[in-house]
């Protein structure tokens, strides 16, 4: 990368995105999915018509002030507007002109982070959005450039101040179904439809009017309340608008988040036009918005962009260029090679990457991580490239065994990259700590045990919440006391827990032994076992993925058939236990590998992959694939993913800590969504294999490496003798101990001659 790299955020709307129409006040937050610009000479830029504004109006302040014309347009990435092949509507083209004015101006010497500079690009990011748009209230580019939260009225912008109390989350609603111009049908219906018009537009400002009080109000509760009326006003105003305009705003998908989010406590609303794309929720706490989360996922198949934070900062220079997955090649170079290309991708100091020689790990360390320590097991560590999920790229770090599984997993993300990338969404980080307790002789039957229990939830919340003040402070923490009736002598109280970034096993132990005794007093039964459960049912990963027929296609296979294939062998699998264990055998190939390589505990993950593979009383596959109406191919995964970034090895073992750094992941959401989608990958390749020309081929190819290694081969010799056993077709490791003492023969008697 030479020159500045240059990033600026997307944009939503809290309220008032009609009411704005007709002079009133709205206020749009900046949301942190941000567009990048830099000049990469390896990635061509994109030339749009927004791009080529932001160039024209750039170069016109230089010239007007004498300074030398910039350079050619850089290259954007909006990669994170984007939900698979599905741009969300969050203001992707105002991002793009601000960061592409940003660059530029920066490239100039200008300071784009101050205010005199943010101004500039303001400016001139708004002339030049509204040139390559046709219009345009410059909402969506002040935003961008200025971030945080901001008012508009009458074409004048004012920060506004979001309360401490408040916080802000983002759903799904699906793809716009309607491309029409809701505006346009609202403005021909203020003059069709007058008087109902001003009624709905009364409302719509009110709403405006009282949202913008409950943000300056007094205490939490009365503003929470205020605004919670507001957003019942302004779903009133939009109601009444789409009656008179017959534009689809309200469509049943938006109603039924309203409803759901009304049902826990919340105040949810359309941001934007409305029609499909973003809703926009209203909380008092972070527990409450992934209350709302958890429902709207289980319930009605609808994703909370738990990502999504709202009051970003504005135009800014970066000190890390976002990671590019793409490394075309990297199996070809030698290992010191691809250690540099992997440490220059990922903007880390390739001194770091010592930690991969052999011996890391020191016997020193080995001893405090078990007991009775004789030594170290070394396996490989691999990077698998192409992966990109949520419109970022990651470059992951697998260690396994056996052969094929990195590049069988780089081959599939390739393909699914084709079709936009991994879209990936998380439940909670919630944990259940499980507390048995069995009657004995206790005059309690177990509908009194559980109504005793049930009655002093409140208590016991408390009581677990002073066992990790720590976690507490950080936003975790107990979330729900249930209790299971297993027989009428056993019972089970399970607490659920939120364990932020650390898989959480020792912290659930801790609460389950805390909260014991006073289960047993309570219910007057005994206790028994005080665990976590590793059916981490609560905390699954959801990823699906597109994939176009083309990227399909192989060695004389038409990718539809593949399509039909893969189809076929899902179904396979669902219909077929025996079939299903060896699906998700090559899902978890994947997964384990990275499990493995961030010191994640990978018993706990197979634990509970297969637990929640046999829920429903049937083992089933973890992963299925369907053909959509556009003929391309669809899969979609959800597993549990106690997994964590903190705690455990993760931060013990020195290759652990670097593989997280490699990935560069945030959380253990994140985390949790790339082990997801590598064992989606996993899955995709090798059902692409079987239905087309049999696991053997790939996988043998590169099995002979390791027969070859096996046989005593060094340096070139395994090349060669790889390449000798395929030619054999006797893929055996008998046969590649002959094949090796042939090989040296010969070398030996061509050397003597
Ligand atoms: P841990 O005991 O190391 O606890 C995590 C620590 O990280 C806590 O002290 C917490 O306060 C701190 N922390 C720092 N930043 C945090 C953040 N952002 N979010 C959350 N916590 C943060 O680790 P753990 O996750 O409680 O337990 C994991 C270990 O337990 C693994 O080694 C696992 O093998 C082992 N284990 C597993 C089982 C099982 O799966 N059945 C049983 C027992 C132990």
């Amino acid at each position: 990368m030479s020159g500045p790299l240059v990033s600026a955020p997307g944009k939503a709307f809290l309220i008032g995105e009609y009411a704005v129409l007709e002079g009133a006040t709205a206020v749009v937050t900046a949301v942190d999915c941000r567009a990048h610009a830099q000049r990469s000479p390896s990635r061509p830029s994109h030339v749009t018509e927004v791009v080529e504004a932001a160039h024209a109006s750039v170069s016109a302040y230089l010239k007007d002030r004498g300074l030398p014309s910039p350079g050619p347009v850089p290259t954007v990435d909006t990669g994170g507007f984007r939900l698979g092949s599905r741009k969300i509507g969050l203001g992707s083209s105002a991002a793009v002109a601000a960061t592409v004015v940003g660059f530029l101006l920066a490239q100039a010497g200008v300071e784009i982070g101050g205010v005199d500079g943010r101004k500039v690009a303001y400016g001139l990011a708004r002339e030049a959005h509204r040139r390559a748009q046709g219009g345009g209230s410059g909402a969506d580019v002040a935003t961008s450039v200025f971030g945080g939260t901001l008012r508009f009225a009458d074409g004048e912008v004012s920060p506004a101040t979001l309360p401490q109390w408040l916080r802000i989350g983002f759903v799904d609603a699906g793809a716009p179904a309607s491309t029409a111009s809701f505006v346009r049908l609202v403005r021909e219906a203020a003059v069709t439809d007058p008087d109902p018009y001003a009624q709905a537009m009364a409302d719509l400002r009110g709403a405006s009017e009282d949202f913008l009080a409950a943000l300056g109000g007094d205490g939490p509760s009365e503003s929470f309340a205020l605004l919670g009326r507001a957003v019942e006003r302004h779903n009133r105003g939009l109601r009444s608008l789409q009656n008179l305009s017959g534009a689809p705003i309200l469509t049943p998908t938006i109603e039924r988040i309203i409803a759901v989010a009304a049902e826990v406590g919340l105040a949810a609303k359309p941001s934007g036009a409305g029609g499909g794309d973003l809703v926009v929720v209203f909380s008092r706490s972070q527990a409450a918005l992934d209350v709302l989360g958890d429902r709207l996922r289980r319930d009605h198949g609808i994703d909370l962009l738990a990502a999504l934070k709202a009051g970003a900062d504005g135009l800014r220079l970066e000190r890390h260029a976002p990671r590019c997955s793409r490394i075309a090649g990297l199996f070809r170079l030698p290992l010191a090679d691809r250690r540099r290309a992997v440490a220059a991708a990922c903007d880390l100091d390739i001194a770091g990457f010592d930690v991969l020689d052999s011996g890391a790990l020191g016997l020193e360390q080995a001893e405090h991580l078990i007991e009775n320590v004789i030594g170290v097991l070394e396996l490989p560590i691999g990077v698998a490239t192409n992966f990109r999920v949520n419109g970022v790229d990651y470059l992951v770090p697998m260690s396994v065994e056996e052969a094929s599984v990195v590049a069988a997993a780089s081959n599939a993300a390739k393909m699914i990259r084709a079709g936009g990338g991994f879209v990936a969404h998380s439940d909670p980080p919630w944990m259940i700590a499980q507390i048995q307790l069995t009657r004995g002789d206790s005059p309690h039957d177990a509908a009194a045990a559980v109504g005793q229990i049930e009655a002093e939830r409140g208590n016991l919340l408390q009581l677990a919440e002073v066992v990790h003040p720590r976690l507490v402070a950080r936003g975790g923490g107990p979330r729900a006391i249930e209790v299971r009736v297993l027989s009428e002598d056993m019972l089970a109280v399970h607490v659920v827990v939120d364990c932020r970034d650390a898989m959480g096993a020792n912290l659930l132990n801790t609460i389950a032994e805390t909260l014991a005794p006073r289960l047993q007093a309570l219910s007057g039964w005994t206790v028994g076992l005080r665990i976590l459960s590793n059916l981490a049912d609560r905390r699954r990963t959801h990823v699906t993925a597109r994939i176009p027929p083309s990227a399909l296609a192989s060695r004389g296979w038409d990718g539809s058939k593949v399509v039909d294939g893969i189809v076929s062998a899902s179904r396979f699998a669902e219909l077929d236990p025996y079939r299903a264990a060896t699906h998700n055998k090559g899902i978890m190939n994947g997964i384990d590998a990275v499990v493995l390589a961030t010191g994640n505990d990978w018993r706990a993950m197979e634990a509970g992959a297969h637990a929640y593979a046999a829920q429903d009383g049937r083992y089933r596959p973890l992963a299925i694939w369907r053909k959509g109406a556009d003929g391309w191919l669809e899969g979609q995964i959800s597993v549990p993913m106690a997994i964590g970034m903190v705690g455990g090895a993760t931060h013990v073992h020195p290759v652990a800590r670097l593989a997280i750094e490699i990935l560069g992941c945030r959380s253990s959401a994140e985390l949790g969504q790339v082990m997801a989608a590598v064992g989606l990958a996993s899955n995709l390749a090798a059902l692409r294999a079987l239905a087309t020309e049999g696991i053997q081929r790939g996988h043998m190819s590169l099995h002979a490496r390791t027969l070859a290694v096996g046989a005593g081969a060094v340096g070139p010799e395994i090349e060669a003798l790889s390449a000798l056993l395929i030619d054999s077709g006797e893929i055996k490791q008998e046969r590649a101990t002959a094949i090796l003492r042939e090989l040296r023969k010969t070398e030996k008697s061509a050397a003597q001659a």
